[in-house]
């Protein structure tokens, strides 16, 4: 049955997840935040009733129908897709976390918002650390400016660092881009940007987490190694 096969692949990556950071010569622990873009509400819930209770959506139109769908369960919601200005108020309220920041503006926009809600949000400052055009995220070089910018944004809570990294075939490949998002973070640490609140680093998905892991992830974000192959987009 394809609920026993969620919980069962759910198990195995719990098990996995708890290997590798065992294994982490960082000591950290590590969050498992199910990427659940394109898969109906039926699947999540199975998840979300397994003990899995941090889900992330990619596009707003996505996390506004599942937050309905789901609002008699407990779970918390992320974005950790790109979010446009004109999506700010449909995201607030729903996402208790914002893991793709890459902008002053947006975050601004955000913040005004907040505002009125008299309300916060967490995020995560996004970094393109592969260096694609495609990727969205701040320039590694970028992100101390962007970090900066932001602090003043009182209803606004940074936990961390976010990367997509690079979407290669061999450990070397991926692995740069993971250390890189791990040696920005100390950095900007040393440098009195980050605080002991703010050293969070969301990167790893189903292909490397465990590699993710070894680079000090402490949020992994996993869709079709849990979910299976995504079905086409319905909405
Ligand atoms: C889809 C997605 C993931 C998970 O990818 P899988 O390969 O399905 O595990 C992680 N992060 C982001 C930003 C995604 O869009």
């Amino acid at each position: 049955m394809w609920d026993t096969e969620i919980r069962t692949n759910l198990d195995d990556i719990r098990t996995r997840v708890d290997v590798a950071a065992a294994a982490s010569p960082y000591g950290q622990s590590v969050q498992v935040l199910l990427a659940t873009k394109t898969q109906p509400a039926e699947k999540i819930r199975v998840a979300l009733e397994h003990g899995f209770t941090l889900i992330g959506e990619n596009r707003v139109q996505e996390l506004v129908a599942k937050f309905d769908e789901l609002a008699d369960i407990a779970h918390e919601s992320h974005l950790i897709g790109p979010l446009q200005k004109n999506k700010v108020n449909h995201t607030l309220g729903r996402a208790s976390c914002i893991q793709s920041i890459d902008d002053p503006g947006l975050a601004e926009k955000i913040q005004r918002r907040l505002d009125v809600l008299d309300s916060t949000v967490e995020y995560f400052v996004q970094v393109n650390t592969s260096r694609e055009d495609s990727k969205s995220g701040v320039a590694p070089e970028a992100a101390a400016e962007l970090v900066r910018a932001l602090a003043p944004l009182d209803r606004m809570r940074l936990r961390g660092l976010m990367t997509i990294g690079l979407p290669g075939e061999t450990p070397d490949q991926i692995r740069p881009s993971y250390a890189a998002l791990r040696t920005l973070r100390d950095q900007l640490h040393a440098d009195g940007l980050l605080d002991e609140t703010s050293l969070e680093l969301s990167m790893g998905m189903s292909g490397d987490f465990e590699l993710a892991i070894s680079e000090g992830a402490t949020m992994v974000r996993v869709g079709s190694s849990v979910f299976g192959a995504r079905p086409k987009p319905t909405i």
